[in-house]
């Protein structure tokens, strides 16, 4: 079944997968989605005993039609290799009653690696394809995580250059250094005084520029996305809730057809509705419960069907997720409003005009398998601590969101299904808050961050990840900062246009 692809807002249909995944945003500003849900093709039970690799191989055909056998094999070879900590890539652990499937084996040590490990083969393929004779320049926002992921992934790839936005107050000293340590000739990072929606608003405004697009042009440079707008980093996250579900099914934790629920810490909606999108092509899955942190907009969203924005931007210390404007949200208003641009287009600009807009009953019908919750810092806290104590498993604080909120679930619902947390980043990446959660803010107060990764260590008796160790002593490489006005002239400025 060949499938292509169509923008949220109408302007743009029939789209190659490769294509997609080249542009990155659809050109009216919408987001890309594919025109229907392809089916797995294969019984659970045959992908169980399959590796990562080819689990990927099989999610991924089913929507990136256009690429070859050979070349989706080569990019998932590359991707996921020794690169990982571990050849399970994605293992699961039991703790609490909860299956954490373990998203943070790759080389930054966030569940970004997932897809940002494959997206930069899967577009260098595609401008190969495509014969794209321009160089392509990354544009990202992020909230910690997706910009090192990204720098990471596309560091010294030709014919590719990137430029990361991070607000500069908003994200942990381990995710700052991590980004300001970055090598690679062809890698920009720029702090900017704002806060994560401010970034994201930016890299929107640049790409929906027509006069610079021509510009860039003219010098050869064409732009593209390596946040979770693009379709590209969306399918290699399905793989692994198909995976997860496979072991579980292996290891006799459930029974073929049997459902599942599954817990996601969210932030811009992009690994949730991943989940959601393996329950259409045919993965069992009841609820998706979807965690918030103080920045509870989808929470609300869930529970009165009224989305707005207008609220204060609260910074926790679960940082990647403090973002009111949940970009991946469209894609699922769409589909909720029957696949009618226009209905979708007139929401998103309720929404940058007013800040809020409200979805009729039908489209509320539509996503019940959605439940929204929210935890505070002190709930997450209590709950890492206790899992820490009772299991002497270590989550991190983006986790321990997902692990309160699940509780809270549990209790209100009395569901017991097999639930599948998604443990979105190492708990060394949030190592002052981690350790503060188990033993107290005293425990850590005045302390270098790096002690505290010790003595995070020494409690644990885990190793510190590699990831860690490296930015101990690499000199920092990048300084830049600017205003969110004045993210377009830094764009020129880099790339000398
Ligand atoms: C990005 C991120 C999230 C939020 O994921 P979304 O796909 O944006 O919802 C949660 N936890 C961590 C550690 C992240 O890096």
């Amino acid at each position: 079944m060949e499938i292509s692809y169509e923008s949220t807002r109408g302007g743009q249909k029939g789209v190659t997968a490769s294509q997609a995944i080249l542009q990155g945003l659809a050109k009216d500003g919408g987001l890309f989605m594919p025109n229907q849900f392809p089916r797995l093709d294969k019984s659970l039970k045959e992908l169980a005993p399959l590796s990562y690799q080819e689990t990927a191989y099989e999610i991924m055909k089913l929507f990136l039609t256009d690429y070859t056998e050979e070349e989706l094999k080569d990019c998932i070879a590359k991707a996921y290799d020794s690169k990982f900590d571990t050849e399970e890539i994605a293992p699961l652990a039991k703790a609490d009653g909860t299956y954490f499937l373990e998203l943070y084996h790759g080389n930054t040590i966030a569940f970004k690696d997932m897809a940002l490990s494959i997206l930069p083969y899967l577009m260098t393929t595609a401008a190969r394809k495509n014969h794209v004779d321009k160089e392509i320049v990354i544009l990202t926002a992020t909230s910690g995580d997706t910009g090192k992921a990204a720098m990471a992934g596309f560091a010294d790839v030709p014919g590719t250059r990137i430029i990361v936005f991070y607000p500069k107050d908003g994200v942990s000293r381990i995710q700052e250094l991590q980004m300001r340590t970055q090598k690679g000739d062809n890698t920009c990072v720029a702090a900017i005084e704002g806060n994560f929606d401010d970034a994201q608003t930016g890299v929107k405004k640049i790409f929906n520029d027509k006069e610079l697009e021509r510009e860039l042009a003219e010098k050869g440079f064409q732009l593209s996305s390596a946040n979770s707008i693009n379709i590209g980093r969306l399918v290699p996250q399905i793989v692994y809730y198909v995976y997860a579900y496979c072991k579980l099914l292996e290891n006799e934790v459930i029974k073929e057809g049997e459902a599942i629920n599954v817990v996601v810490p969210t932030g811009n909606f992009g690994n949730i509705l991943a989940a959601y999108f393996a329950k259409r092509i045919g993965l069992p899955v009841k609820t998706l419960i979807c965690a918030s942190n103080e920045n509870k907009v989808l929470f609300d969203f869930f529970s009165t069907g009224t989305y707005d924005r207008r609220r204060e931007f609260i910074l926790t210390n679960s940082p990647s997720m403090d973002i009111l404007i949940s970009s991946n949200l469209e894609r699922l208003i769409y589909l909720s409003a029957g696949c009618d641009a226009q209905t979708n287009r007139e929401l998103m600009r309720e929404l940058s005009e007013q800040g809020s807009y409200q979805v009729t009953e039908a489209m509320r019908a539509f996503m019940s398998d959605f439940y929204g919750g929210y935890a505070s810092q002190e709930e997450s806290g209590a709950v890492i601590r206790h899992i820490f104590e009772d299991c002497g498993y270590l989550i991190d604080t983006h986790t321990g969101v997902a692990a309160a909120v699940y509780e809270k679930y549990r209790k209100e619902t009395g569901d017991e299904t097999v639930t599948v947390a998604a443990s979105t980043a190492s708990p060394y990446k949030f190592a002052p808050s981690v350790m503060a959660a188990i033993k107290g803010p005293e425990a850590v107060k005045g302390m270098d961050e790096f002690a505290v990764v010790d003595a995070l260590s020494a409690l644990s008796g885990t190793p510190v990840p590699q990831a860690v160790e490296e930015i101990r002593t690499a000199a920092i490489r990048h300084s830049r900062e600017c205003a969110p006005a004045e993210m377009k002239n830094l764009v020129k400025n880099v790339l000398g246009v």
